[in-house]
């Protein structure tokens, strides 16, 4: 391709609007083109890298057994209604109303296609004998966005690969991950990706059940915490916390005190009203567990993690409480919960650091009133104890000695054992050998594709521009003649681009007529990863410059034979990207 007759509208300036690198890189180099707030047009170069990541993912797949289908995104909004997931998503669905001759049909965009595989397996699938199977496509998804942001990371529409599997037998469903985790391990990697395998919810089969795969990046939305010792690494909603050490501070216990605290109701309020610190507070958050009130305690600098709650109570399900609960359980208004004179006697749960909080804070039940010199066993007694909050940078690993670091990432993929949740929903039930008529077993696996291309800009760029892997570039190698007006640079130029597009090769040829200054920051700002620059002074020598956009150094190859000598470079660093790779160690 010649640069002349592609459209890359590359930008100086950082656009309005764009905060993170991916966002503003993506703009400035003519990958996209904002069509309204989360929605995209794929300009040539943006496509290309698009394409390169969805064929990296869909090699994988077939490579890992898996056959391709593709469903339609609009679905009957009634299999909706057979999953109940109509109430789980509310306007994250998008859901609309068509007429169909005298008839209203409505429907929905899909956000994933669970209910659509389902269905079909149902009708498809009846023995044991046809499976096991996973089934994917590459397909774009809708849902509603309501604060579109960090260009194509948040979108309402976004192109994804989703896959299912279908097996007889749970051991079955465990093969089907575990090929399902090997394939996803090998994509990341073919796409240049530095990423981590976590542990996330597992949700109803339990256990080892579920992973996400994180490209870590500091700007990323996602906390996962990590263990460098023992590599132990889940999201902040699954990671767990080692044994604490906790001692009780050598301090004299002050007496109960009830001290009025005006317009101080948040953490943040009281601290600074009472001048004391955030960890000699006992936040008392109130929840409805399975419909009952129940009070969980934890330090004013903690966040309470919601699953951990929800097992703690034993409950199927936990929300917050609303003010008219809160008040008929407290007999206050919402800020002024603690464990000391509940109304109601209410289960109460407290996070192990509570029995350590000699003299503490917390609400006095009462409006506008907090207590002070709070202290556990004389004041307030707990119906248990256990791990209920997030885990935070420093906490003790679950699995050894050391300590949890917190990084943020951006999630890239998703595999889950599903169990039979959708099949039991939709009636796809198979017969077994002894011919019992069961529910089939299902995984389900999804890949943000331009999560890839987001993730990848996000952690491989510098000052200059985006720094492309040769298996997700949209071109491998960019010829920058110099002076176009030269015949001796014109014919060598389209000599090389017609020997290396012969020999295979992706090749975008920088035609301009503007300044040499203006191609080579164009150059390093899309980020093609081999850079030929043709001289007239190199010509009249027969050499050539070349140069790795991530390397330091240019080196001169010879004229003659160059194209050889450039298309065998690439076609070595398009297996497994290795100088790529080794680029943080020059
Ligand atoms: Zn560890």
């Amino acid at each position: 391709m010649f640069w002349s007759r592609s459209l890359i509208p590359t930008m100086k300036e950082t656009p309005e609007g764009a905060e993170i690198p991916s966002h503003i890189l993506m703009l400035r180099a003519g990958l996209v083109s904002q069509v309204m707030a989360g929605a995209y047009t794929y300009l040539p170069l943006g496509l290309r890298a698009l394409k390169k990541a969805e064929q990296i993912v869909r090699r994988g797949m077939d490579a890992a057994g898996a056959v391709e289908v593709l469903m339609p995104a609009l679905t009957p909004i009634g299999l909706f209604e057979q999953s109940g997931r109509i109430h789980a998503f509310g306007d994250v669905l998008i859901k609309f109303e068509v007429k169909r001759q005298n008839r209203k049909v409505q429907m929905a965009l899909g956000p994933t296609h669970e209910e659509t595989i389902t269905d079909l397996v149902a009708h498809q699938i009846s023995s044991y004998r046809q499976m096991p199977i996973t089934m994917y496509q590459i397909q774009t998804k809708f849902r509603n966005e309501e604060r579109p942001r960090f260009g194509v990371l948040r979108t309402s529409e976004f192109l994804m690969k989703d896959a299912y599997s279908f097996d007889a037998t749970l051991d079955g469903l465990n093969k089907s991950y575990e090929t399902m985790y090997a394939a996803y391990r090998r994509i990341f990697a073919h796409c240049g990706l530095d990423y981590l395998a976590v542990e996330a919810e597992s949700g109803p089969i339990g256990g080892d059940a579920s992973h996400e795969f994180m490209a870590l990046a500091d700007n990323g939305e996602d906390t996962v915490l990590y263990c460098q010792d023992c590599g132990y690494a889940a999201n902040q909603e699954k990671a767990e916390i080692g044994c604490r050490d906790l001692v009780l501070p050598d301090v004299p216990k002050q007496p109960l005190q009830s001290v009025p605290t005006p317009g101080a109701a948040t953490i943040e309020q009281v601290t600074k009203f009472l001048k004391c610190p955030a960890q000699q507070m006992i936040k008392t958050l109130i929840y409805v567990a399975d419909g009952k009130p129940i009070a969980v305690l934890l330090r004013g600098d903690h966040e309470a993690n919601e699953g951990k709650v929800r097992r703690a109570a034993g409950a199927a399900k936990v929300e917050m409480a609303d003010p008219a609960v809160i008040l008929q359980v407290t007999g206050a208004p919402v800020g002024f919960a603690g464990p000391v004179g509940l109304k109601q006697p209410i289960p109460i749960y407290a996070d192990r650091e509570i029995e350590k909080i000699a003299n503490g804070v917390t609400g006095a039940n009462a409006a506008e009133t907090h207590f002070t010199g709070v202290n556990y066993g004389r004041d307030f007694q707990a119906t248990a104890f256990a791990d209920l909050r997030n885990a935070v940078d420093g906490d003790p690993c679950p699995r050894c000695s050391s300590k949890l670091a917190v990084r943020h990432a951006i999630e890239i993929g998703h595999v889950f054992k599903l169990g039979t949740k959708y099949s039991d929903a939709l009636s796809a039930r198979f017969l077994d050998q002894s011919e019992q008529l069961k529910p089939i077993i299902m995984g389900c696996y999804g890949i943000g594709v331009n999560r890839i291309i987001a993730a990848l800009i996000e952690t491989c760029h510098d000052d200059n521009g985006i720094i492309w892997p040769l298996t997700l570039a949209p071109y491998e190698v960019l010829l920058s003649p110099v002076k176009v007006t030269d015949p001796a640079t014109k014919e060598a130029t389209e000599r090389l681009y017609s020997e290396l597009t012969a020999a295979g090769i992706e090749v975008l040829a920088d035609d301009r007529d503007v300044r040499a200054g203006v191609k080579f920051k164009d150059a390093d700002l899309i980020g093609i990863p081999l850079r030929v620059v043709i001289g007239e002074r190199g010509l009249k020598e027969g050499k050539l410059e070349m140069k790795w956009r991530w390397a330091k150094q240019a080196e001169m190859i010879d004229l003659a034979g160059a194209a050889r000598t450039i298309a065998d470079l690439v076609i070595d660093e398009r297996k497994e990207n290795q100088r790529f790779r080794e680029r943080s160690h020059e």
